[in-house]
């Protein structure tokens, strides 16, 4: 069982993922994660995380412990996320990860690919989005709880430019895949949407649960 749960920054994604992999007992993978590690690993090398050579050399060389780095969030991890994500080759070195991920017993995967190239067959897609307005109030509740200090008008205009690089690019581009049901959360709170979700996924996956 796949289900796959793409959609724009903030919208989420995540915590619908997460909740859904619970409620199912399937592993759950923060595919952003991945790209947040390579960007990450660029600034520390000091070099520039559009820079294909050096994002590419990290992705490859990505270690578990990249993963359990406490500042991988982050207006700075954000950016450098979505600038080493428009690089093929980094997304080639990450590709087979993803779909071993997957390939046991199954797993929910949420970010801006899985149900176009990571699993274009998978069971269920879902593409989670919400206003630019409703994603950047999330976002700026998110971080103030982080204890952190950040304007609304900065958030906004961070998620905005982040989508527009996600997608425009010409590497896995961010877009709702033909077959995806789209869920609309920008009224919704968290149990809500999870509600709703949670009750696509069983209406497309009955016969497999
Ligand atoms: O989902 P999250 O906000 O953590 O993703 C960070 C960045 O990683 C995104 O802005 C996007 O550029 C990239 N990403 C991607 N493909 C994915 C997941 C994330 O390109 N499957």
């Amino acid at each position: 069982m796949i289900i796959a749960i793409d959609g724009p920054a903030a919208a989420g994604k995540g915590t619908l993922a997460r909740r859904i992999a619970a409620a199912l007992g399937l592993p759950y993978l923060d595919t952003g994660l991945l790209y947040r590690a390579v960007g990450r690993r660029v600034l520390d090398s000091g070099a520039d995380p559009a820079n294909p050579e050096a994002a590419t050399t990290a992705a490859r060389s990505l270690t578990e412990a990249d993963f359990q780095r406490t500042d991988l969030r982050g207006p700075e991890a954000d950016k450098a996320a979505s600038q080493v994500a428009s690089i093929p080759a980094v997304r080639a070195a990450l590709l087979q990860f993803q779909r071993h991920y997957g390939a046991t017993i199954g797993a929910v995967l949420d970010g801006r690919d899985i149900g176009t190239i990571i699993f274009p067959n998978a069971d269920v897609k879902l593409f989670v989005t919400a206003s630019l307005e409703a994603r950047t109030q999330r976002r700026y509740a998110e971080i103030l709880g982080r204890g952190e200090a950040v304007s609304l008008e900065d958030v906004r205009a961070d998620l905005a430019a982040r989508d527009e690089a996600d997608r425009t690019r010409t590497a896995a581009p961010l877009v709702q895949a033909a077959d995806a049901t789209l869920l609309d959360t920008s009224a919704m709170d968290a149990d809500a949407a999870f509600a709703k979700a949670l009750a696509l996924v069983q209406a497309k996956a009955a016969p497999r649960l």
